[in-house]
């Protein structure tokens, strides 16, 4: 065990470091399905890598060591792990989900786990007082995202924490937009913790994963079983890929995160731009409470163009910025969450929430800012055109 307090080197040193035997600073990718087994009844420790494999497991250790979690849990991707947790529930059980969770979850309860009899429900939950009263005796559990997809709204994850502990529900938090360099939500009282690790964790849209970190015993053996039962682990070079990724996530976080403020700044002040969605300005919703819970306001910025751009013709226009889906990447991206991230909400339902036609997400990368801001504003001029 090497010895340091801060996450900038947890995130180089942390869980498994590197290769006893052998003194590899890496962790070695353990290509192998099986483990052969010294005598009858007598394994190594290893058995079968779906209940287990080294490389997974060092990236397992290091996510639980970031989050300060008791165990954390490596899946084949973001929404493999987020099916992993709500496996957790049963016929009956209801979870409220906050009304600008990622499109997939919602797809995943609305169209998979509603055929099981688990149902949801989609609550505003930046509202602690109102929400507690939609918690009925079925409410196992408060699904949030702060931010959350792709509004930015910001909720309060200590309230929903202490309402969740009050109830006997579990609160799970998706982190995928701040990673625990920048927002730890286990230390503000969250019971689960997942992420899309295809994201910011990875951080260089080379790779899909998915993470889950618990902060007891109890649920660290319940989330093993579903693990190991349903099978969507992650593979060993993918783990592998994945902690090459975290080693520099506090660096690139800074850059994303320098960029993305500058950036907001630049499109607050243009006035071509109707709205703009970032938690670092001090004017939109939640500022006071990300400014508590986070370490500043992340790198996604979500904006609106006035009604006499053209959407269509802004997004032709970019020359380095790439029109995408995903995110967190060293890449700048952009996407049209009403045709793209959020197409599987219904359109009535997209309104209400304010998915409008017009909004435009942005995923800031770690280009230089200057060419990110010139790419934005001659995109902007030609869609007023
Ligand atoms: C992308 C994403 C997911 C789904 O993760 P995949 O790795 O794409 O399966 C879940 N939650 C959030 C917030 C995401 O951005």
């Amino acid at each position: 065990m090497k010895n340091y307090k801060e996450i900038e080197s947890a995130v180089i040193h942390g869980g498994i470091y590197g290769d006893k035997p052998t003194g590899s600073v890496n962790v070695p990718i353990f290509q192998t399905s099986t483990y052969e087994q010294i005598a009858l009844g007598q394994n190594t420790g290893w058995e079968y890598s779906r209940t287990g494999n080294p490389t997974r497991a060092a990236l397992e250790a290091l996510i639980a060591e970031l989050e300060k979690g008791v165990a954390g849990f490596a899946f084949g991707s973001g929404m493999a792990a987020i099916t992993a947790v709500l496996s957790l529930f049963k016929s009956g059980d209801k979870i409220i989900i906050s009304s600008n969770v990622y499109g997939g979850t919602f797809r995943v309860l609305d169209k998979v786990f509603n055929n099981f009899g688990l149902k949801y429900s989609i609550e505003d939950t930046t509202n602690i007082s109102e929400l507690e009263k939609k918690i009925t005796s079925d409410v196992k559990a408060i699904l949030i995202e702060s931010p959350a997809n792709p509004l930015l709204t910001i909720t309060d994850i200590s309230a929903i924490s202490k309402i969740a502990k009050k109830h006997g529900i579990l609160s799970i938090v998706d982190n995928t937009f701040m990673t625990p360099y920048l927002q730890r939500p286990i230390e503000l009282g969250a019971d689960i913790v997942i992420h899309s690790a295809t994201k910011y964790l990875g951080g260089h849209s080379d790779l899909v994963a998915g993470l889950v970190v618990v902060n007891s015993k109890e649920l660290a053996d319940k989330i093993a079983f579903i693990q190991n039962a349903t099978g969507g682990v992650l593979g060993p070079f993918d783990s592998f890929l994945l902690i090459r990724g975290i080693k520099t996530l506090s660096v690139r976080m800074d850059r994303h995160v320098s960029n993305a403020e500058k950036l907001a700044e630049y499109l607050n002040n243009n006035k071509s731009v109707k709205n703009v969605y970032y938690p670092g300005l001090k004017n939109v919703q939640g500022y006071d409470i990300n400014k508590k819970q986070a370490k500043n306001g992340g790198a996604m910025i979500s904006f609106e163009l006035n009604e006499n751009c053209d959407i269509k013709k802004f997004f032709s226009s970019l020359k380095l910025i790439a029109l995408a889906e995903s995110l967190g990447g060293v890449e700048s991206l952009v996407c049209h969450p009403a045709t793209m991230t959020h197409a599987s909400i219904p359109y009535e339902i997209r309104q209400k929430i304010g998915i409008t036609d017009g909004l435009i997400r942005l995923s800031v990368g770690i280009e230089n800012i200057s060419d990110l801001q010139n790419d934005l504003e001659q995109a902007i001029k030609e869609s007023e055109k």
